[in-house]
């Protein structure tokens, strides 16, 4: 069965160097059995967090999501290491794939909350993306032994929302050129896709990886050029799976198209618009619209339905106001298994409170996911 709820887990990152620095103290708290996920209030003498303390915000919170991965300290028994997080997550939402549905996994978050960490991680600590494509090849390597009347074919694409504008990162960046933008187009079948969008056939776990790689180089090269950081760019990695299988006795050839979404979000810092306070306030252009749209749509959606007769709250979503959820449509309301990774920084009590936040209402959300097979002869 294809319905039901966006799953929503949490993951609390390590204290970086200036953390410690400063001797930041860690607020959150996760019960292993549970899964409580608790926001302590910050103590006196923690300046980072003297604006929750003197807006009077400072109550200890607790969530509960479907997973709390607690990765803050790795010599706990209950550390959460990148393996846990697809162990517990990427594996499932794989078989999903292999049984024709298509899967969306997005990470969200402030800045330097381990969003990247999670999703793409680093060459000794590979992330649910690089793991996803490894098991999805040994997969498909072990299949065709054992059932040679199913073939595969996996194609992968990369690209990124910046500013408003889709850029392909599988093009590679021309040096003193302007950035190359692409359109969205919207098929009645397909829904909203980028037209023109780089999809290249991969064979392997190799070819797979040297892409993501080549994408992940062009989005920090352009970043850097723009004087900026990917704090402020969503990054999509999808792979489309199709499998195609030959019954021998009916002489059917059936078609299963999947789709594996990994999103890793701009900084969610970025969402404050009005309530935005203080530096962040005259820095008008840090305001996302894809990230503050998503907000907007992540809420009509995890509202309760309206009792008003004939009108559906569904119309009313705004996927269209931004450029990233006319693209997520299905993902997020629609065709689609879907989960969200809420990562949070362990002292920062105002923006890990939204974040929670966030997340709390993103588990009301549910999607209705089909299996996506057609019989083509
Ligand atoms: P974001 O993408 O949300 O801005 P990053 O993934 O770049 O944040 O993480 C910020 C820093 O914290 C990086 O140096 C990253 O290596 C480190 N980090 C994040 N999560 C973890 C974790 N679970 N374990 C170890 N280091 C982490
Ligand atoms: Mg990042």
């Amino acid at each position: 069965d294809g319905g039901g709820n966006v799953r929503v887990v949490v993951r609390v990152r390590a204290f970086l160097p200036r953390e410690i620095e400063r001797r930041a103290q860690c607020l959150i708290s996760m019960d292993p059995i549970t899964q409580m996920t608790i926001l302590h209030a910050p103590g006196d003498d923690d300046p980072a967090n003297s604006r929750a303390k003197s807006r009077k915000v400072i109550e200890e919170k607790s969530f509960t999501f479907d997973s709390s991965f607690w990765s803050h300290n790795m010599k706990d028994r209950h550390y959460a290491h990148q393996e846990d997080v697809y162990n517990s997550l990427g594996e499932d939402f794989l078989d999903h794939n292999f049984e024709g549905y298509h899967t969306c996994i997005f990470a969200y978050g402030q800045t330097g909350s381990g969003k990247s960490y999670t999703m793409m991680g680093t060459h000794e600590q590979p992330g649910l993306i690089p793991r996803t494509c490894e098991d999805l090849f040994q997969r498909i390597e072990a299949a065709q032994n054992e059932t040679p009347n199913i073939s595969y074919h996996v194609r992968v694409s990369y690209f990124e929302v910046y500013n408003e504008h889709v850029r392909d990162l599988l093009v590679p960046v021309v040096p003193n050129q302007p950035p190359y933008y692409l359109k969205i187009r919207e098929s009645p079948v397909e829904g909203p896709y980028v037209k023109d969008l780089t999809e290249v056939p991969v064979r392997n776990f190799r070819e797979i990886l040297r892409y993501m790689k080549a994408g992940d180089a062009s989005r920090t090269t352009a970043s850097t050029k723009m004087n900026d950081t990917s704090s402020r760019s969503h990054a999509v990695f999808t792979i489309m799976l199709k499998q195609i299988h030959h019954d021998m006795e009916t002489d059917e050839t059936t078609e299963r198209s999947s789709r594996i979404r990994l999103v890793d979000l701009a900084g969610s810092e970025r969402a404050k618009s009005t309530e935005a306070t203080g530096a962040r306030l005259r820095e008008g252009s840090n305001i996302n619209k894809s990230l503050t749209t998503l907000g907007r749509v992540i809420a009509a959606l995890a509202e309760p339905k309206t009792s008003r007769p004939g009108k559906r709250s569904r119309e009313v979503v705004p996927y269209r106001d931004s450029i990233l959820t006319w693209l997520l449509k299905d993902s997020l309301g629609g065709n689609s298994k879907t989960a969200m990774i809420a990562c949070i920084a362990p002292s920062d009590y105002e923006e890990t409170l939204s974040t929670l936040r966030y997340a709390d209402q993103a588990k009301r959300i549910r999607t209705r996911a089909v299996v996506n097979q057609d019989h083509i002869s």
